[in-house]
Formats: structure tokens, C-alpha cells, sequence
């Protein structure tokens, strides 16, 4: 017979000490079965008393894992719930011959909730850390890695186990390990973040550039606790979005996308704002199209977008904001970007480049005392005007000039004024001519033109004004100003199958009689002459 609390006065005296303790108590067999429970353990459980005695602590105990005896458990409450208690367990007399056991229970709830938070979010981390995709690394103050992620090992081909408790000089040339402990000890030194480039040896025994991040953090005790790094790959087959623009930035060729369907622009650099001449976000939205020169040459790059799929360093020009054109070297790619087709625009100004191509040209094709075309150019256009002449039975002319007794001004005013008087002569002459007159520098001080769309005889009208222009101008000296004159000789063309040589040598043969018969003056050619 158990004997009841509060009703049975026979109960041992020290049961009765128990319900003055404000820890939980209970007396159990062997087996777990209350005889006694002192009220605080009661309201604790959230029985009234003496509900409690008669239960096993089996009962009682939520159905974790196996507790061994002594340690912190679980006890169900009466409406269900969970309390963490610490239990001290004792041997205390024994009731019937059978022993019994003491067990006093301490209320830890509070701190063991606390503590099972701690450990999720402490779990949730570890998680965090080994699944993350990036490889990550935890080293301590001395360099030597404590923890290092999945990712870490596959990127690098590491096993952690070989890893933990060793330096980066055990894993990587001494060179490329020196320069990290450097990184290492810097960031350690100034309690701060940093982010560099370094090679870092990967799985497969290569070497790749990597972006390294690295912090550095103190252990729970405040002091210096060692850094953890963050290593991005840098040579990735996915191009960093941010590292492509930059590079995009600093490029010295314009750089445009637009889109196939509209044509309209949806990129530019800040180079190709540069070309045009207007702001980036009035450029973005506008049309490719706008920004050429002339429709011919556009067409050109569509044609060959259409045939190739790829314009590859054209010669297209393009106009600023303000109208100016500017020539480039202009490449175009297509290509399909986050699922839209666009064309992919590089453009090189070549303006200047250009420029002086022309300027170069220009200089192949003039004489460089005078600046009137060269004889070899003087040939090829006059053939053109011949050509022209000939397809629409078109008069022309040709006359030959040389200066009267040229050789006596080099004698008397030297070489220098010979020359002054040579770009005179030039320029008294392209003052009279007509603007598709041809003038050339035969050679020495003999001079030629061709007059499109003029017979022999208006001809001689020109060559006369030209002879007397001369004969008027004043040439500078440094013994005083002089005079000199030029003799003419004519030749029209003659007939469909007239050349330039014949037409010259028929003009040679006129200036021949023109010299013969007293200089000064303007010949017509005759036949027989
Ligand atoms: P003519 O009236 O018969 O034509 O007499 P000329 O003295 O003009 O005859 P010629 O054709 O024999 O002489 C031409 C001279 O022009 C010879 C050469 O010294 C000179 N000469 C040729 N080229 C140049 C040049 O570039 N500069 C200078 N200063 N003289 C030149
Ligand atoms: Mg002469
Ligand atoms: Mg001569």
C-alpha cells in the first residue's frame, strides 16, 4: 500500500522535508514508478497534486532519443508540451525491501531552448557553408586553413583532410603561396576586407586567375581570429557581366547593340557616345539607322549582313550629332543576347587616318613646285576629258607653254627666283582657266592644259589672255622686279581616233613655230607645220 501525500501522515518524515523544496523531487522504484512527488514537481508538470504518483517517468519523458540517467531530458507536461530539466539522481532507502531512488529535477528549459536555437542556426550555417557553390576557406591566424568548403575541394582538387591545419606553402609554389600570405597577414593586420587578383593552383594541376575576397574576423573571446576567403573564378566560362563592361568602358572603339526587329539601339559605350556626340541615354532607344551618312552605303552593310551574316572592316561613314561625317572601320556581328537577335557594332574612327591617305594621294599626284598636277596625273585626266570628248563627239583642245628664254632668268636672278617664277607662271595660268580646265607641269618650265568642250580656235582666245596675263605679272627679285613671257602652240583634237600623245605633239610642233617666230606669242597648229 503507497502511502498518499497529505492524507496519510505515516509517510517517512523526509518525504514530508521534500514538499517544502522548491526543486522538483520525486521518489521512484527501480522501474520508474512514482511514489512520491513533491508539489513543486507537480506544478512544474502541471498536475495537481497528487496526480503524479502512481505515473512511471517513462510516462513522463518526451520520446527523444534514449537519455541516459542523470543527464538533461525532456518531461511532458500535462497539457502536452516539453520541459527541459536537469536530473540528479539518487539511492534512497527502500520501502518494502525494494530500493528506491531520489530524483531531483532542475528546471533548464529556458537555457536549453536557447542553447537548441544556437545549435539550428549553428547547423544552418555548416549548411550554408558546405553547400555553398562558391569555394570558401576559414584560416586561422597562423595561415593554416581550419575549415574549408565542398566547393573549395573540388575547385581546388583538395582534400580537406590533407588541407586542415596547414599553410597555403603546402599547397601551392612558394611564389604564388608568398603573395598570399602577404594578402593573408595584410588583411589580418588592418581587421579589414580585401579583394585581388592572384593565380590560385586549381584541380587538374592548372593554374587560374581568380578574384580573391578575404575578411578577417575575431573568435568569441574578441582576439584576432584568422580570415575567411571567397574565391571567384575569374577565367570562367561565364563571362562576369560587370568585368565585360568595364572592359567594354575602356575600349578605344565605339561599341553599339541594337536590335535586328527595330534597329534600335539598346547599348552603347562610352566611346561610341564620344563619336556621335551626344549623351548615352539619348543614343539608347535611337535608331542605328540615323547615324549613317548616306542610305548607299548603309544598304552596302545590309546586303553584306544579309550574305555573310557579318560585316568585317568596311570603310562606312557615319555623322555626328551636328551633321559632321567621320569615316570608320566598321564591324558588325550578329548575335542572339538574353533571346534577342541584335547586331553587335564596332566602330574605329578613321577619320584622321583617312585624311592623310587622301593627303598622301594628293601629294603622289601633284608637283611639288607648283602644286598643279604632275605630269603622270596631268595624262590620266586629260585622257579622261579625251575619252569623254570622243563618246559625245565633243570639241577639245590642248596647249603647250613654255617661258621665253627661261634659262637666262635662272642665269641672271639664280635658281631660287627661277623657281618663284615657275609658281607664278602656274598660278597666272589657273588664273584665267576655267575650273575643269586641266593644267599640268610637263617638265622643266614647259607647261600643258586640256579645255574640255573648246575648239582650236577658242582656244587661242584663252591662251592669249593667259600669254598676256603673264607677260603683265611682275616677278619679285632680289635685284628688282622683273617681266618675263611664254609662247603657246595649239592643237584641237582630230578626228575619232586622235590621241593626247598626237594632240600634244601636234601643240609641240604650233609652240615650236611660235618660238621660231619671235617668241611671245600664241600658234595655232596647221597641217605641215
Ligand atoms: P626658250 O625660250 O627657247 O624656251 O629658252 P629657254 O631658256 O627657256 O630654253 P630651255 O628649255 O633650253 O631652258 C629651260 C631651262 O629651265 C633649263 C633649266 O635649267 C631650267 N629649269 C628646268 N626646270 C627648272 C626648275 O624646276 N627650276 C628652275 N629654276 N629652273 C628650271
Ligand atoms: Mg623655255
Ligand atoms: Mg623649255
Amino acid at each position: 500500500m503507497i502511502p498518499q501525500q497529505g492524507v496519510d501522515d505515516a509517510r517517512p518524515a523526509a518525504w514530508q522535508a521534500f514538499d517544502a523544496l522548491p526543486a522538483g523531487v520525486c521518489v521512484s522504484t527501480p522501474a520508474g514508478e512514482i511514489r512520491h512527488a513533491n508539489p513543486a514537481l507537480h506544478a512544474l508538470l502541471g498536475y495537481p497534486p497528487p496526480d503524479l504518483i502512481g505515473k512511471t517517468l517513462a510516462d513522463l519523458t518526451l520520446p527523444d532519443d534514449p537519455v541516459p540517467e542523470g543527464a538533461e531530458r525532456r518531461l511532458r507536461r500535462r497539457d502536452g508540451s516539453g520541459l527541459w530539466v536537469a536530473e540528479t539522481v539518487a539511492p534512497f532507502g527502500d520501502v518494502d525491501g525494494a530500493p528506491l531512488r531520489l530524483t531531483l529535477f532542475t528546471d533548464v528549459d529556458e537555457r536549453c531552448r536557447r542553447e537548441a536555437a544556437l545549435q539550428d542556426r549553428l547547423l544552418m550555417k555548416e549548411a550554408l557553408f558546405d553547400t555553398l557553390p562558391v569555394p570558401v576557406f576559414v584560416k586561422d591566424v597562423r595561415g593554416q586553413y581550419i575549415r574549408v568548403n565542398d566547393a573549395f575541394e573540388r575547385y581546388t582538387g583538395l582534400d580537406r583532410r590533407d588541407l586542415l591545419q596547414k599553410t597555403t606553402f603546402a599547397v601551392m609554389d612558394p611564389g604564388t603561396a608568398k603573395a598570399h600570405a602577404a594578402q593573408d597577414r595584410a588583411v589580418l593586420a588592418e581587421e579589414s576586407r580585401a579583394r585581388y587578383e592572384e593565380v590560385v593552383p586549381v584541380a587538374g594541376g592548372t593554374l587560374r586567375m581568380t578574384s580573391l575576397s578575404k575578411v578577417s574576423f575575431r573568435d568569441s573571446s574578441g582576439n584576432p581570429g584568422g580570415i575567411v576567403g571567397v574565391i571567384h573564378d575569374l577565367t570562367d566560362s561565364q563571362p562576369n557581366e560587370g568585368r565585360l563592361e568595364a572592359i567594354l568602358e575602356q575600349s578605344p572603339i565605339g561599341v553599339s547593340v541594337s536590335r535586328r526587329d527595330d534597329g534600335r539601339i539598346v547599348f552603347v559605350n562610352t566611346r561610341f557616345a564620344e563619336l556621335i556626340g551626344l549623351p548615352r541615354d539619348r543614343l539608347v532607344g535611337s535608331r542605328a539607322r540615323d547615324y549613317y551618312l548616306d542610305n548607299h552605303q548603309r544598304e552596302r552593310v545590309l546586303e553584306r549582313l544579309r550574305g555573310s551574316g557579318a560585316v568585317v572592316n568596311m570603310e562606312v561613314q557615319f555623322k555626328k550629332a551636328d551633321g559632321s561625317p567621320f569615316w570608320t572601320l566598321f564591324t558588325v556581328n550578329q548575335a542572339v543576347i538574353q533571346g534577342v537577335e541584335v547586331n553587335l557594332a564596332w566602330i574605329y574612327d578613321y577619320t584622321e587616318r583617312r585624311n592623310m591617305e587622301e593627303a598622301l594621294r594628293d601629294m603622289a599626284s601633284r608637283d611639288p613646285l607648283t602644286g598643279i598636277y604632275n605630269r603622270r596625273s596631268f595624262m590620266e585626266m586629260a585622257r579622261q576629258q579625251l575619252a569623254r570628248a570622243h563618246r559625245f563627239h565633243e570639241p577639245l583642245a590642248v596647249f603647250v607653254l613654255d617661258v621665253d628664254h627661261f634659262k637666262k632668268i635662272n642665269d641672271t636672278y639664280g635658281h631660287a627666283t627661277g623657281d618663284d617664277a615657275l609658281r607664278m607662271v602656274a598660278g597666272g595660268c589657273q588664273a584665267i582657266l576655267r575650273e575643269y580646265d586641266v593644267l599640268g607641269r610637263l617638265g622643266g618650265e614647259e607647261f600643258v592644259v586640256v579645255l574640255p568642250g573648246a575648239t582650236a580656235d577658242e582656244t587661242r582666245v584663252v591662251a592669249e589672255r593667259v600669254r598676256r596675263n603673264l607677260a603683265r605679272m611682275p616677278i619679285p627679285a632680289p635685284e628688282g622686279r622683273f617681266h618675263l613671257t611664254s609662247s603657246i602652240g595649239i592643237a584641237g583634237l582630230e578626228g575619232a581616233t586622235d590621241t593626247l600623245e598626237k594632240a600634244i605633239h601636234r601643240a609641240d610642233l604650233a609652240l615650236y613655230r611660235a618660238k621660231h617666230e619671235g617668241r611671245n606669242r600664241v600658234v595655232v597648229y596647221e597641217r605641215g607645220m
